[in-house]
Order: structure tokens, then sequence, then C-alpha cells
């Protein structure tokens, strides 16, 4: 069906929002940016065509409110809605409000996303079209004494999760029988507060599996395919930090089944748009985690290797323009590495680092791609995620994209606030990544805390006296001046 629009609303924020804009702009339309309070200092704000402030600075007042978005994009009369990743993304209500508001959502239909996004019945329908899953129960009995039966016939070590979770969040590993069932009451707890639903599901934990995630687009002819994958095996926390494209782990024949595997259960969902299936691979098996019915954060080094813009085919697509040509050869390129740069004092293990950016400077060049949301003087608060920009790199070989990113994200400059680019640079140099052999695990095995300072030189320790004592606000006493960094980034490239 094609439906015509000519004014996006962006429910979302930082570099999302101006990856949308962006996309909108090489189409020609206009943006209408639903942003907090918070988010004024901004460069999407900056970009939009037209914005609408939609609420607070909390999330659940505002990025989270369906009422807020849906009222702001009718105010300001778009005809279109983005929800980008995170908050509403996944939330199959708004894309039902949206339709129901007369907005199109650039998304799939809100029945996909309850088929698919919730992790309980994907993995029913994946398992009734045979499709291999982790081992677990994914039972309606909420017991915990069921629960920790369950456990033990599984065997341990077991995963609990929240089945309404995401983001990493809401999981607890099980040991023993012992521990099993304050563990999985605690769990239920936090599911419930969380996400609002204390229901949870156990699977096997698989202990040296690697990531690996397709991407899957659904046209606007109706057909699914997949544009290959990407391997996200370096995660904190659950939460990945390094992602690349294609995955230095698949052999052709593996490659050829999960992707056969991913758009055959994105076919069973009727997908529309752009999403993902997500697996764990170990001892050359996979398994279905999870399906993410969304644009995805690594989502940039799919677009390199295959020279797509994802957005845009998203865009047309809710516009019922973007069919798939046969003719059309989706053959991936070289090798794309993303990183995502965090707020954080690496030194302080990872502890959020708040402030305004003074200047930033981001190495262009060849193969390199920069997507951010703030520039010099916007404040990084703590009421939002510490992702502050994702470096991108292209080239021909693994081991050259390795070297590139290196490179880049030494010769990055970022004042005002810490990142996390020391702890990138010293996971992009380990042998076992280096060698494409890190599994989920890489992290906690090899980096357990945090990154030991580096010892400056005596001209340098100057430098950084110098640097803190005419920093912004220094000479008015400096109480509102940001916390001074000055080496993020600096002389050293770190
Ligand atoms: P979320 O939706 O919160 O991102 P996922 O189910 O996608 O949760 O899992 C996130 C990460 O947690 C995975 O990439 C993997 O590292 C780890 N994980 C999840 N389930 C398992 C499992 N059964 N065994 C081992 N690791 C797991």
């Amino acid at each position: 069906m094609k439906r015509n629009f000519q004014r996006v609303a962006i429910a979302n924020r930082g570099e999302v929002a101006v990856r949308i804009i962006k996309a909108c702009e090489e189409l020609g339309l206009e943006t209408l940016l639903l942003h907090s309070e918070a988010d004024i200092n901004s460069r999407a704000y900056r970009m939009a065509t037209k914005t609408i402030c939609i609420g607070p600075a909390p999330t659940a007042e505002s990025y989270l409110s369906i009422e807020a978005n849906i009222r702001g994009a009718i105010a300001g009369e778009a005809q279109a809605v983005h929800p980008g990743f995170g908050f509403l993304s996944e939330n199959a209500d708004f894309a039902e409000a949206c339709e129901k508001a007369g907005l199109v959502f650039i998304g799939p239909a809100p029945e996909s996303i309850r088929q698919l996004g919730d992790k309980v019945h994907c993995k029913s329908l994946a398992k009734s079209a045979g499709l291999p899953l982790v081992p677990g129960y994914q039972g309606d009995d909420q017991g915990v004494d069921r629960l920790v039966n369950e456990a033990e016939k599984i065997g341990f070590p077991v995963i609990v999760k929240a089945a309404a979770g995401g983001g990493g969040r809401g999981m607890k590993l099980l040991h023993s029988r012992e521990e099993a069932r304050d563990l999985i009451e605690s769990a239920q707890r936090e599911a419930r507060s969380a996400f609002g639903s204390s229901k949870v599901f156990l699977e096997k934990y698989l202990d040296r599996a690697k990531h690996i995630e397709f991407q899957i687009f659904g046209d606007a002819s109706g057909r699914v395919v997949h544009l290959f994958d990407r391997e996200c095996s370096v995660q904190r926390r659950h939460q990945k930090i390094i992602e690349e494209a294609l995955s230095p782990s698949l052999t052709e024949e593996l490659r050829r089944r999960m992707g056969e595997a991913a758009a055959a259960i994105g076919a069973l969902g009727r997908y529309r748009g752009a999403g993902t299936v997500e697996f764990l691979l170990q001892d050359g098996e996979f398994y279905l985690l999870e399906v993410n019915t969304r644009l995805q954060v690594e989502h940039p080094v799919t677009e390199m290797v295959l020279g797509m813009d994802l957005v845009k085919a998203q865009i047309l697509t809710a516009m019922g323009e973007y069919v798939f040509d046969d003719r059309q050869m989706r053959v991936p390129r070289g090798h794309a590495i993303e990183c995502r740069l965090y707020a954080e004092n690496p030194y302080l293990g990872g502890i959020p680092s708040t402030g305004v950016l003074g200047t930033v400077e981001w190495p262009e060049g060849p193969g390199r791609r920069f997507e951010y949301g703030f520039e010099k003087g916007d404040e990084i608060t703590s009421f939002y995620d510490p992702m502050i920009a994702k470096v991108i790199v292209w080239d021909e070989t693994r081991p050259r994209a390795i070297r590139k990113m290196i490179r880049t994200l030494r010769d990055s400059v970022i004042f005002g606030v810490r990142t996390n680019i020391p702890y990138l640079i010293e996971i992009l140099s380990h042998p076992e990544f280096v060698n494409g052999v890190m599994t989920t695990r890489f992290i906690e095995n090899n980096f357990p805390g945090p990154l030991a300072e580096p010892e400056l030189s005596p001209a340098e320790e100057a430098l950084v006296a110098f640097a803190r004592k005419h920093r912004p606000g220094a000479a008015a006493g400096g109480v509102s001046a940001p916390a001074a960094t000055p080496w993020t980034g600096f002389w050293r490239g770190i």
C-alpha cells in the first residue's frame, strides 16, 4: 500500500535522532523532533525542521510516554513517526496508537512486534517452525518450586531472564540448586519493577558462546530477506560494546543456514522493515536468542559492507515503495567495525562521566564514519544512556579495519567528559579480539576490573595542570565548570 508523507516525527534523541534526520533529508522529507526539556542543547534539536517539547527529562514523562509522543506528533503536523531504537521502538501499543491516530509507524506492524518481539512468544513460534532454541523452560507456571525443578532438569548453570526484559537487564545466572530459589525470586521482583511483569523464563547458560545476529528486512512486497550477519560478542554485562560485519567466525555453510533461519522467522512474523534475529553460536551449533523488532544500534556496520542506507530503506518501505530486486546484488564487501563511545571513566570501572562538552574533533578520513548527537557546548547529563557517539570504520580486510579503528579512536578529541576510548583501544589490541575468537565472556575474562591509569610524563603532568587551570569557568572560581578531563582523547590520543 502506498502511503505518502512529508514530515516525519522522531520519537527519540541523541545520535539516532540525527541519523533519522539525515535519512529524511536525503529523501527531501521534513522532520519534527519530539524531545524532552533536557535535550534542547543537542545536535538533533538544531538539525530538525521543527521541534516540540513533549515533557520533562525523566523518560517516563517524555520519551516513554505514548500519549505525549502522539500528541506532539499531531501538534507538529507530522504524518509518520520513526521510533529509533530503545524507548518506544519495540512497543506494539505505541505502533498501534500511531496507526489509530492516523500516523504511519515506520517499523513493523503491531502484530509482528507482539509475535516476534515478545521473547517467549517468539520462541514458541520458532519452535513450531523447527528452529534451534537454547534448551530451557518458557512455561506459564511461574511458581518458584516449579522453576527451581525446571532449572535442575536443564542442568546448571542456568540463566533466568525477564520475559519482558531487554537491553541486557533483568538476567541472573544460577549456578546451583541451593542458590536458585533466592535468585529466581529476586529476578521476579526486579522484572516486576523494571518491566511491569514478573514473568521469567529459563535458559541453559552457554559458557563459551559467540553472539551472532542477522539483519533481516521485510520490503513493501512482503518479502523478507536477510542482509548478512554481525558479530557482537564483545559485551560488558550483556551489553554490546564493539560490533562488526561480517562475523569472523562463520563458515559459508553456517552463514547460509543461519541466514535462512533468520529470514524464515521474519517471514513467519510477516515482518516489515528492518529487524534483527539474534543467535548464540557454540561448538558449531547455533541457537535462536531473540528477535529485535526495530533498527539496531549497530546497523551501520551492515550498511558499510553492503553499501545500503537502512534507515532510508525503512522510510521508503513505510511509504510502500521499497522492493528488493533480484538483480540487485546484495554482496558484502570488506569489513566494518563499530565502537560504542560511552561518557564514562574507564579508570574507575566505567562510572558515568557527565558535564558540558568542550572541543570535540572527529578525525574524518576514508572509510571512517561518526554518528554523534552532541557537540561543543552541549551537556551530557545523567538522565539518559551514557552512549554519546559511535565510531564506525570500513576497510578491505578485518586486520586493516582493526588498525583503522585504533588510529581513528586515537585521533578523536573529546574534551569535557571522560570516555571509554582507552578501554576500546585495549580491547581492539587484545590477541583474542585480533584473532576473532572472542566469546561473550571476553570482557569478564580479560578485563575484569578498571583500567590502570596511564603514567604521565612530567611534561604531560604540566600540560594537564595548565589545562585544568585554564578550563572554562576556572577564572570565575570554576564551580560550574565541567569536571576537568583534559587528557580524554588529548595529545596522547588515549
Ligand atoms: P537482551 O534482550 O536483554 O539484550 P538477550 O537475550 O538478547 O537479552 O541476551 C543478551 C546477551 O546475554 C547475549 O548476547 C549473551 O551474551 C547473554 N546471554 C543471553 N542468554 C544467554 C544464554 N542462554 N547463555 C549464555 N549467554 C546468554
